[in-house]
């Protein structure tokens, strides 16, 4: 049975096509809805096929919509907020898929009609692709999916919300914004600044090196361009709106490299061994939980 008459997805790239492949793989809703503000998207989304109705507006996207996610970069949260407003339908829940929730709750909760569920949520799932044609059925399978209700929220919506993550082949858990926030900051902001910083750095040695940074990329550099390929104008917004948090741990990051830097200096060799042993087992864990392979190259097949 279809759990909504329609879902009303804002933003057709990665996530928002890996939703509608999802839901409709689930039966979720008896109407996908897309919009997106480029008609280049909209049109590449029509071709592919993964919503029922493609919308140029998007009042008529969200319109009678009992469930509107809004799955574009998260600068664009608050103009979006303030255009879909009057539009929502009384008693729909408005959720969205940012990377971030602190600012997305100072951006998005001001516009939320009194009769309107607004539930913050947050799949950690993704890949370095963008656009419609990135998006796949099972790219939420057995991943984790976020949800931060805002105080006051109605506890039946948050548990729709939650059902319909779960369709979409998510485990989901509940959390305070604040404590997301930080918690990404360090398993997923901090990474991808590390990785957009050694690229660059590499970038720069490129010229001394003479084309060996590409050739013997395999050596571990070449983990670190897959993140570093993600969508700039995504990381971009998501560390203007997760900054307090990001240089909490950017803060912490440094003060341990500093340690690892004198132990090099030092040929503290014991310190080394010690370190790598204790950190090598969280690689261990995450294989455990089923949030990666053991496989070589971790499973990826370049
Ligand atoms: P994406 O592939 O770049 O897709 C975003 C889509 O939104 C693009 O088609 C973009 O069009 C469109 N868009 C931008 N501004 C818009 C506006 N004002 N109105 C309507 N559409 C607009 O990005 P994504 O990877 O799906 O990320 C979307 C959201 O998911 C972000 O908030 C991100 O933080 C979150 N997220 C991403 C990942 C990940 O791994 N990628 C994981 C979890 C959560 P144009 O291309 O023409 O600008």
């Amino acid at each position: 049975m279809n759990m909504f008459d329609k879902i009303a997805i804002i933003g057709l790239g990665l996530i928002g096509s890996s939703i509608a492949h999802a839901a409709r793989r689930g039966g979720l809703a008896k109407e996908i809805a897309g919009h997106d503000a480029s008609p280049d998207v909209l049109d590449r989304a029509g071709k592919l096929g993964f919503c029922d109705t493609l919308h140029a507006d998007i009042g008529d996207c969200v319109a009678d919509a009992p469930l509107v996610i809004l799955c574009t970069p998260v600068g664009a949260y608050k103009q979006l907020a303030q255009q879909i407003a009057p539009g929502l339908a009384k008693g729909a829940i408005l959720s969205d898929v940012g990377s971030v929730k602190g600012a997305v709750i100072r951006d998005v909760g001001p516009f939320v009609p009194q009769d309107v569920h607004f539930i913050p949520a947050h799949p950690i799932a993704g890949t370095e692709f963008s656009g419609p044609e990135a998006g796949f059925a099972s790219l939420f399978d057995g991943r984790w999916t976020i949800l931060t209700p805002v105080p006051g929220s109605d506890s039946r919506a948050v548990e729709k919300l939650k059902a319909f993550w779960q369709g979409l082949g998510s485990q989901v858990d509940v959390m305070e914004w604040s404590h997301h926030d930080l918690v990404l900051a360090i398993t997923s902001h901090l990474p991808h600044l590390i990785a957009y910083n050694i690229v660059g750095t590499a970038h720069d040695l490129e010229k001394v090196t003479e084309g060996e940074v590409i050739k013997y990329s395999a050596s571990g550099f070449r983990d670190f361009t897959r993140i570093a390929a993600s969508d700039p104008t995504m990381w971009r917004d998501i560390f203007l709106n997760n900054r307090d948090a990001v240089l909490e741990v950017l803060g912490r990051f440094n003060e341990d490299l500093a340690v690892l830097q004198r132990a090099v200096r030092n040929g503290d060799g014991q310190l080394l061994f010690d370190f790598f042993t204790r950190n090598r087992a969280i690689r261990k864990a995450i294989i455990e939980q089923g949030q990666d392979t053991a496989e070589p190259n971790f499973g990826r097949k370049s």
